[in-house]
């Protein structure tokens, strides 16, 4: 049985792809004289604490893109989910501890939180083990936030090259989530100069309040969670 909210999830998936599929003529043509291909954007559903029974709302709209942060929850919730829908890319984006990577590497095609050497020397024996790996983005603190996760912007470099030479992991990805209580776009930018420095494709930044400053600061993945599900 669908979830009484169904309309509403439908209604607010239409809005929310219709705008990044349709980015404002201002962006695109700042875009064209940067001569910056408009990249297209991947819309990842932040499904934390919604149930399946409403994740299984945008499945039915074929959404494939979806974000969790506690891999006990998305492997209960998605197990099922996933034996039901073919090609779902599930990405976590909550914090993983080290003797957590293998039950993470079987269930999600992207772990954007990789933040710490100690993780990736646990990924990186998990690959030599014979285990295939998930795509991997670092996750960075822009704002330097003593209990937020990530690594602190000014470690950044270094931790990117060390999980490339060190640990032979392939770094695809950037992701940041910036303080709550200031304006987003100056550690959108920074994320994307990183990106650029490292040569890093994927920018995955912007969430429910701030995804159209993320976009126009490069982002190719936004996180969107209450402005699709409604408040947790
Ligand atoms: C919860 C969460 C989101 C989604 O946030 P909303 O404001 O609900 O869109 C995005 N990214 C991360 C890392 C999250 O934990």
């Amino acid at each position: 049985m669908m979830p009484d909210n169904a309309h509403d999830i439908k209604t607010a998936y239409q809005k929310i792809c219709a705008e990044i599929s349709a980015p404002p003529e201002a962006t695109l043509e700042a875009k064209l004289e940067a001569k910056l291909e408009a990249k297209p954007i991947t819309l990842l559903a932040v499904s934390k604490q919604v149930a399946a029974a409403q994740v299984r709302v945008l499945l039915e709209c074929g959404h494939r893109h979806f974000g969790e942060n506690r891999v006990q929850e998305a492997v209960q919730k998605w197990t099922p989910l996933k034996a039901d829908y073919p090609a779902i890319e599930l990405h976590l984006i909550g914090a993983l501890q080290s003797n957590k990577v293998k039950e993470a590497a079987a269930l999600f095609d992207v772990i954007e939180t990789l933040d710490r050497p100690r993780l990736a020397a646990a990924l990186a024996r998990l690959r030599d083990s014979g285990v295939a790996l998930p795509r991997l983005f670092v996750q960075v603190n822009t704002g330097n936030e003593a209990q937020k996760a990530g690594v602190a912007l000014n470690e950044a470099g270094a931790f990117i090259e060390q999980c490339r030479h060190d640990y032979g992991l392939t770094i695809e990805g950037l992701m940041c989530l910036p303080p709550y209580d200031t304006p987003p776009a100056p550690h959108f930018m920074q994320l994307a100069t990183l990106a650029q420095a490292h040569n890093i494709a994927h920018l995955s930044m912007g969430m429910s309040g701030d995804y159209g400053i993320a976009i126009a600061c490069g982002a190719d993945i936004i996180r969107i969670g209450t402005a699709l599900f409604g408040s947790r």
